[in-house]
């Protein structure tokens, strides 16, 4: 049964009334209508004037408290089976309804739930696990992070000490996670921990969903040179997690971290669904703007033709990216695994992202190193120019989800079938191996 919103929107309580047998216009004029009843006016209106005019009537926080509205209604996974929060549309169909969004820039939040914990569930989780945690994950209700890293156990994830020791129906969990983005805001985390120290170290380690807020998990944020926080240190002493979210099978885990780490890939190369295309400052587009900005200002900018052709190399990268990001993204939609495309993605995304924003610091020129602090800014975070900001943060762009080398060495072995990297250790017992 269905009711009819304003403009020929169709709602059913608050999800929209689209399945995959609704005619693609449909779902667009569907989508339509769902935008003119459910995004605030001065949203719509700015949306005319682009994604500045949009920043400037919506806080981050006006965002976080209407987005429960976009994840009930479907929209933000409409391939997703309505069971786990989206709405079971075809690929042409959510291409259309995307169409109707884009100029709205309704971005995904939480998108390492989205990117990160939700591919492991798909391919490993049980029914009840994807029923329970995927759809707090697309309304976000339920923030997650990733307890992969420590600080022993970087490029070579699979030689982690942090242990997982059965006690009944529940594990309890000691040891040290870094660099965990977004735990002190988080609800969620997926870990990784050793259960089996005797087992080679790719074969003893298994996959927890585990809760946050608990005695045994203390979070401690850790400041970036820009003088944000975003990552922290996490420390497990006797966290407990029920063997219910244990994900795949105990010492399965680094199969299932698989799952997470290609879905963590292909966010960070702009691949993956959650509506994260570069991390750290804006694109080559609006290097243009400020390219002419800055001539008519009287300085170079446009005028100067090294400028020009450094900023048309950049822009046409950019494009070829967004291509070959599409094809990845209908790949998968097609039902293909993710293959090495994303290792190359992350690979030529993470680069291409620093040259972008040097350039950007490179026509603010003396500016990018002096500036002066802007009204009512106290923290020297909210001093910092933007591009300043965005090329300090891109410089991460080549170590997180992977570091530039190693995928260059999966791209090596995976791609071009070239000798695997020796690991004289692969095959022994983990408490045997060496660490640092
Ligand atoms: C901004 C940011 C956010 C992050 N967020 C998270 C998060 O949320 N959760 C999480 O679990 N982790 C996170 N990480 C951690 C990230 O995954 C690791 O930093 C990364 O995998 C590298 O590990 P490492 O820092 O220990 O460096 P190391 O592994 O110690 O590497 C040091 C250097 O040696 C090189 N190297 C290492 N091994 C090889 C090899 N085999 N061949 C060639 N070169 C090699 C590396 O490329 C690098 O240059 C984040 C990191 C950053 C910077």
């Amino acid at each position: 049964m269905s009711a009819s919103g304003p403009n020929g929107a169709s709602l059913v309580g608050e999800r929209l009334d689209v399945d995959a047998d609704t005619p693609v216009a449909d779902v667009a004029r569907a989508v339509r209508g769902w935008v003119d009843q459910h995004v605030p006016e001065p949203w719509r209106e700015a949306s005319s004037r682009g994604t500045s005019a949009i920043r400037e009537v919506r806080s981050r926080a006006d965002y976080e408290a209407w987005y429960p509205v976009f994840g009930r209604s479907g929209l933000v996974v409409p391939t997703w089976p309505v069971a786990y929060g989206g709405l079971g549309l075809t690929t042409a169909q959510a291409r259309a309804a995307e169409a109707v969004l884009g100029p709205f820039n309704l971005g995904r939040l939480n998108p390492l739930g989205l990117n990160l914990a939700a591919p492991a569930l798909f391919a490993h989780g049980t029914e009840e696990q994807r029923l329970r945690y995927l759809p707090p994950i697309v309304r976000n209700e339920e923030v997650w992070c990733q307890l992969f890293s420590e600080p022993g156990a970087g490029s070579d994830l699979a030689s982690l000490a942090t242990r997982a020791e059965r006690d009944g129906d529940t594990w309890v969990v000691t040891g040290q996670k870094v660099w965990t983005t977004w735990a002190h805001l988080s609800d969620f985390g997926v870990l990784l921990a050793r259960t089996d120290p005797d087992a080679p170290k790719r074969k003893g380690i298994t996959y927890f969903l585990v809760d946050l807020h608990q005695p045994g998990v203390e979070v401690r944020p850790l400041r970036h040179i820009t003088g944000e926080i975003d990552f922290n240190e996490v420390f497990l002493d006797g966290a407990r997690v029920p063997d219910d979210q244990r994900v795949g099978e105990v010492g399965d885990g680094w199969r299932v971290a698989n799952a997470t780490l290609s879905g963590e890939r292909q966010m960070v190369s702009g691949s993956g669904s959650g509506g994260v295309d570069r991390i750290g400052g804006s694109g080559a587009e609006r290097l243009v703007r400020l390219a002419r900005e800055v001539a008519s200002a009287g300085g170079g900018g446009w005028n100067d033709p090294v400028v020009r052709q450094a900023l048309m190399r950049v822009l046409s990268e950019e494009r070829i990216r967004g291509w070959t990001n599409q094809r990845v993204r209908a790949g998968l939609k097609a039902g293909r695994s993710p293959g090495p495309e994303s290792s190359i993605g992350k690979v030529h995304q993470g680069g291409l992202n620093q040259r972008i924003q040097l350039l950007a610091t490179d026509l603010l020129g003396p500016h990018a190193m002096a500036w002066d602090r802007p009204d009512g800014a106290e923290a020297y975070d909210e001093q910092l120019p933007y591009e300043v900001k965005g090329m300090l943060r891109s410089r991460a762009n080549t170590i997180e989800g992977g570091t530039t080398e190693v995928n260059k060495n999966i791209v090596a072995e995976r791609v071009l079938g070239l000798p695997r990297e020796p690991d004289p250790w692969q095959a022994a017992p983990w408490r045997d191996v060496p660490r640092s």
